[in-house]
C-alpha cells in the first residue's frame, strides 16, 4: 500500500503520519520527492482500512499495490535507483559495461584483459572464479586463487570486480575481493543465499534464471532487498525457449517491462543469451536502443583456447570495435557509453 501525502507537507507531519501508521503493525518507508512525499507500507496491509487512512490529516490519497514485490516496485520508488560501484553509477545516464572472461585462468590473463577492456571503455571487470558448470568434469574455476587474481587486476586498473558466488561458505572472501557479487541464473532462486546477500552491503548482480518469469526475478530481488540491501542490479541473460539455434533466447521485451515495473538498474548479457560471439554486437545494439543501464560481455584474449565459453567470447579487438559502434546508438537514445 502507498500513502500519498498532501503537497508541501512538513517533515514533522510526515513523521507523525508514519508513527500513526506503524500502530497498525506495518513498517513505513517515506520517500521524499520534489514537493511530494509518499509513504510505502511494508507488511500485512490487508487489515488496514483505506478510508480511515485517507481521513488522516496530511494524507492526499491511498493506493493499493497488487504486486507481491514492494521494495523493488517502481510504484514505491518512482525515480530510477542509482547504484554507485567504485564511482561508476548504474542507473545513471552512462551505460556501464562489465567485461572480461567467463573464467579467470591465470594472473597474467586477467590483468592483461583488465587493462585492455578498460582502455576500450569497460567500467567493471568480470571473471568467474567458482564456475557453475553443467558437467562436473568441465573446468570448475580457479576458486579462491581466481578471486586473488581478480583483486590484483583491480589494484592494477582500478576497475571494480564482478564475480559469481555459488556457495555462501565463500562469502567472506567475496566481501574482501569482489565489488559486485553475481548471482548466476542457476542460483536465482537459492533463497537462503539471497537472504544472506541481503545482509551484506555489496552490490548484487542478479541474473534471471533461464526458466523464470519477470515477476519471479523481481521476487528474488525482493529477498535481497528485504534483508536491508537495496543495491540490486537485474540482469536479463536469455531464457530457454523451443528455439535451438542459439544457446538461449534474449528476452529483449523483459528490459522495458522490468524498467516499467521496477526502479532497479537493468543489465543485458548478450554473451550467455546467444552463445555466439558474432551475435553479441547486434544484441548489444538492441539492448542499448531499448534502454538498458548496462551490459555484461565476455571477452577472452584467445577465445579458441578458453577454458569456458570461448564460442561466445569476443577478442579484445572485437570488444573495442563493439564499444565504438555502440556510441552512436547510445547517443540516439540520450545515453552515453
Ligand atoms: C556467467 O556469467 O559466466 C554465467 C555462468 O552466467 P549465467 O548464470 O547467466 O549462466
Ligand atoms: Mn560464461
Amino acid at each position: 500500500m502507498i500513502v500519498i501525502l498532501k503537497q508541501g507537507i512538513s517533515r514533522e507531519k510526515v513523521q507523525e503520519v508514519c508513527a500513526w501508521l506503524e500502530t497498525q503493525s506495518v513498517k513505513t518507508s517515506p520517500i521524499y520527492g520534489e514537493g511530494t512525499v509518499i509513504i510505502g507500507l511494508v507488511g500485512d496491509t490487508s487489515s488496514i482500512d483505506i478510508s480511515s487512512v485517507e481521513m488522516h490529516e496530511g494524507v492526499e490519497r491511498v493506493m493499493k499495490v497488487s504486486e507481491p514485490y514492494k521494495r523493488a516496485n517502481r510504484k514505491f520508488h518512482p525515480d530510477d535507483s542509482i547504484i554507485d560501484v567504485g564511482g561508476y553509477k548504474f542507473g545513471g545516464k552512462r551505460i556501464l559495461v562489465i567485461a572480461g572472461p567467463c573464467s579467470v585462468e591465470s594472473e597474467e590473463q586477467i590483468v592483461a584483459l583488465a587493462e585492455q577492456v578498460k582502455a576500450s571503455g569497460a567500467t567493471a571487470l568480470r571473471g568467474g572464479a567458482f564456475k557453475p558448470r553443467t558437467s562436473p568434469y568441465a573446468f570448475q574455476g580457479l576458486r579462491a586463487e581466481g578471486l586473488m587474481f581478480l583483486k590484483k587486476a583491480r589494484e592494477k586498473t582500478g576497475l571494480p570486480i564482478c564475480s559469481e558466488i555459488t556457495n555462501l561458505t565463500y562469502l567472506d572472501m567475496f566481501n574482501e575481493y569482489v565489488d559486485i557479487i553475481q548471482v548466476g541464473a542457476r542460483n536465482m532462486q537459492n533463497f537462503e543465499m539471497l537472504k544472506e546477500l541481503g545482509r551484506t552491503g555489496k552490490t548484487i548482480l542478479l541474473k534471471r534464471g533461464f526458466a523464470n518469469t519477470v515477476e519471479e526475478l523481481l521476487m528474488a530481488s525482493e529477498y535481497i532487498m528485504s534483508g536491508g540491501n537495496e543495491k540490486v542490479i537485474l540482469c536479463e541473460r536469455g531464457i530457454r525457449t523451443f528455439e535451438t539455434s542459439m544457446r538461449n533466447t534474449l528476452d529483449i521485451s523483459a528490459v522495458p517491462m522490468l524498467k516499467k515495473l521496477s526502479h532497479l538498474p537493468v543489465v543485458v548479457d548478450p554473451s550467455h543469451a546467444s552463445g555466439l560471439a558474432w551475435m553479441v554486437e547486434p544484441l548489444s545494439k538492441a539492448a542499448v536502443a531499448i534502454g538498458v543501464d548496462g551490459l555484461e560481455i565476455e571477452v577472452h584474449n584467445d577465445p579458441k583456447q578458453a577454458l569456458s565459453d570461448g564460442q561466445q567470447s569476443l577478442t579484445p579487438e572485437a570488444f573495442d570495435v563493439l564499444m565504438k559502434n555502440l556510441r552512436s546508438i547510445a547517443a540516439a537514445v540520450g545515453r552515453e557509453i
